[in-house]
């Protein structure tokens, strides 16, 4: 759960093109990061990342300790000239292992420590009587008031059954690809979309895994994710253009390396996954407007068009030379490929221009004064690190506007 760098809302030049930056500064978000750090429970420690933006208050808990296989990696890394600090993490880690020792990335929430949409947000929203959730139920299209101005409500099938919900407010948070189909799927040309941006600039981070083995040093890590690099995320380490982050995974098990080598023999990789450090690289994706989420006779289309890969790649390699140097002589990577699009967004942007965005910078559609877009969609760059913190940030900044400006 990392917070955007301060340096991701402006302009940055990259290797293969350049971003816009946000309509606001670090500054603006940084009180929501806050909350949202309280929110979820995040933990870590300040003053190890020298790209670390400003906090205003320290994080609400102390960093998740490595394991002892873990902090003997740190010390090579740092012997390597990196400077690893502790990743800051949504996980309530004595809570989790209690019940089974299993690394938790990827795993869903078990109601055992790990804090995620359901175990925090969704719960502490529904301790107030007014908030109810309806199970079982998809919007299939918003609703428009007869002037095409105000949205009424939405069309939704709940538990099989096609229900017209009607709103003061409507605030769309289906993901990136979801709600953007959404709106395209709305109304002729799409709702929200006097822009034509909406479904456009989709971004997926270049993400790559990385194993670095040392055949005499087996790693008896369980959860081994507490470890972030960011000796390249401004620049390349050398003072052009930033390649991106690096962060550890959760454990990767024989099963897991198997689906990508189906033909080794389970041993084989057993040999080679107890051995092996296993880390992910991320580097940012650029909006492009021909990177894009289209709908074609009910169906959602998904044309991703990667960008900055020459970035991942000198990152990859950056990498690489510092894990040599480090001693791990064995190194095997992989990219994610468009079946696994886990940091999706961009595609119904916040913005100064309406020309150009569809929503204003409090995800406000420029069209329809009563409807919201809160979710991965409205990020108008994807930045090098994990989204969610940053899309809770805006989510709890957005909801205080709507308060404080009396939309209710
Ligand atoms: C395996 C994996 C690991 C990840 N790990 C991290 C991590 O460590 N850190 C991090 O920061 N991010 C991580 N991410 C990314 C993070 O989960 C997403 O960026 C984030 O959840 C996006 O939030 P969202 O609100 O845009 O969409 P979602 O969280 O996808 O929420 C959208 C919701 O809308 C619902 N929905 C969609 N369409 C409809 C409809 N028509 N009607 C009703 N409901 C609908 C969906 O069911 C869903 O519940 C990970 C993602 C994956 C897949």
């Amino acid at each position: 759960m990392l917070r955007y760098r301060a340096q991701d809302f402006a302009p940055i030049i990259y290797r293969e093109g350049s971003t816009q930056g946000w309509p606001f500064a670090y500054d603006e978000l940084e009180p929501w990061y806050t909350r949202a750090e309280k929110l979820y429970q995040v933990r870590g420690a300040l003053g190890f990342d020298k790209t670390e933006p400003r906090h205003s208050e320290p994080f609400p808990f102390g960093p998740v300790l490595d394991e002892p296989a873990i902090a003997r990696v740190r010390e090579r890394l740092k012997g390597a000239g990196l400077h690893p600090f502790p990743l800051p993490l949504g996980i309530d880690v004595d809570k989790w292992l209690a019940r089974a020792k299993t690394p938790w990335d990827a795993f869903p929430d078990t109601g055992s420590g790990k804090m995620d949409a359901e175990s925090c947000g969704l719960s502490e929203a529904l301790r107030h009587p007014n908030v109810e959730l309806r199970e079982n139920a998809r919007v299939e299209r918003l609703l428009l008031e007869p002037d095409g101005k105000r949205i009424m409500g939405v069309e939704a099938t709940v538990e099989g059954e096609r229900r017209r919900i009607s709103a003061r407010i409507v605030v769309l948070s289906a993901g990136a690809v979801n709600s953007a189909a959404l709106l395209l799927a709305s109304g002729e040309g799409g709702v929200a979309n006097r822009s034509d941006a909406v479904g456009r600039h989709f971004m997926n981070h270049n993400c790559s895994a990385v194993l670095a083995i040392d055949p005499r040093v087996v790693n008896d890590s369980v959860y081994q994710k507490t470890l972030g690099i960011n000796d390249f995320y401004l620049d390349d380490g050398r003072g052009g253009p930033p390649l991106g982050n690096i962060q550890l995974l959760g454990r990767v098990t024989a099963p897991i390396l198997r689906s990508n080598i189906p033909r080794a023999p389970e041993w084989a990789l057993s040999l080679l996954t107890r051995r092996s450090v296993d880390w992910y690289a991320m580097s940012e994706d650029l909006p492009n407007p021909e990177s894009r989420v289209t709908v074609k006779g009910g169906q959602i289309h998904l044309d991703w068009k990667r960008s900055n890969w020459s970035a991942h790649e000198g990152l990859l390699k950056a990498f690489k030379e510092h894990l040599r140097a480090a001693g791990y002589p064995m190194l095997l990577s992989k990219p994610f490929d468009r079946r696994t699009p886990s940091h999706q967004c961009g595609t119904v942007r916040i913005g100064r221009d309406p020309k150009t965005s569809p929503l204003d910078p409090f995800c406000r559609a420029w069209d329809h004064p009563n409807l919201f877009v809160v979710d991965a969609s409205f990020l108008p760059t994807s930045a090098a690190v994990n989204p969610s913190l940053t899309i809770a940030a805006q989510a709890l900044r957005v909801a205080d506007h709507i308060v404080e400006t009396d939309l209710r």
